[in-house]
């Protein structure tokens, strides 16, 4: 966090280090799928050797979530086509709002705009062979979305799971889900609210994300019950 002093934004430990939140996700199809391009994409994909990425998903509009999509020129120029960015109807519009310039035909072309084709989701989708399930979530009193892509869920910016969602989760191997602090938020998770949601998916293992600078990386995993512990930037999960 910007000015603080704490032990957790002065520890040494590489896992206390944090962007914001997002993910890649290897399909067994060979595709490269991107949830949420925050404004540190650009950081995270030179960190991480991220040279692909063949669609967006996007959970909700929020600053933390959206605010790198520019840096989606990048991939346009590598692979030479526009990116296909899927979302919710409100997310999309926020999407039009926030980056009106790359929807506007009066915008110069030329390599300054990222080329962007905006679907909503209205259910389930595929990109290519991959089967995409969109969880429907809520963030406060906001309706967004996670996705469950295979034997995997990803829940961030989540303080309530509606009933119709959780037959959806069912068989989830590998959960990421959003956790923020201890104490309790009007819009996310705290770590029990996490913990109770984990245990009622039952997946064999769950990664907490959206952590704020209230949680040290070793000392809340080591006591966290067995089965659960805290994402880090760069971790990569197999399935
Ligand atoms: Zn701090
Ligand atoms: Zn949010
Ligand atoms: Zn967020």
């Amino acid at each position: 966090m910007i000015g603080c002093e704490c032990a957790v934004c002065r520890s040494s430990d590489p896992r206390d280090k944090r962007l914001r939140p997002s993910a890649l996700i290897d399909t067994d199809h060979g595709q490269s799928l991107l949830v949420d391009a925050g404004p540190d994409l650009r950081a995270q994909a030179l960190a991480f050797g991220v040279r692909r990425v063949d669609a967006l998903l996007f959970t909700h509009g929020h600053a933390d979530h959206i605010l790198g999509l520019d840096e989606i020129r990048r991939f346009n120029s590598l692979q030479k086509t526009s990116m296909p960015c899927f979302a919710d109807d409100l997310t999309v519009r926020e999407i039009r709002t926030v980056f009106a310039y790359a929807f506007d035909p009066a915008t110069p072309r030329g390599g300054g705009i990222p080329q962007l084709d905006l679907f909503t989701i209205g259910g389930p989708f595929c990109i290519g062979r991959q089967e995409v399930v969109p969880v429907p979530i809520f963030h406060g009193a906001r309706p967004l979305l996670g996705f469950r892509v295979g034997a995997l869920a990803y829940l961030t910016d989540c303080s309530r799971i509606p009933d119709d969602s959780w037959p959806l989760l069912e068989n989830v191997e590998v959960l990421v889900l959003d956790a923020l602090r201890e104490k309790r938020h009007p819009t996310h998770f705290s770590i029990e609210e996490a913990v109770a949601a984990s245990r009622r998916i039952g997946a064999r293992r769950t990664y907490f994300t959206h952590m704020c600078h209230d949680l040290a990386h070793a000392a809340t995993c080591a006591r966290l019950p067995e089965g659960i512990e805290l994402a880090y930037d760069g971790l990569v999960v197999s399935l």
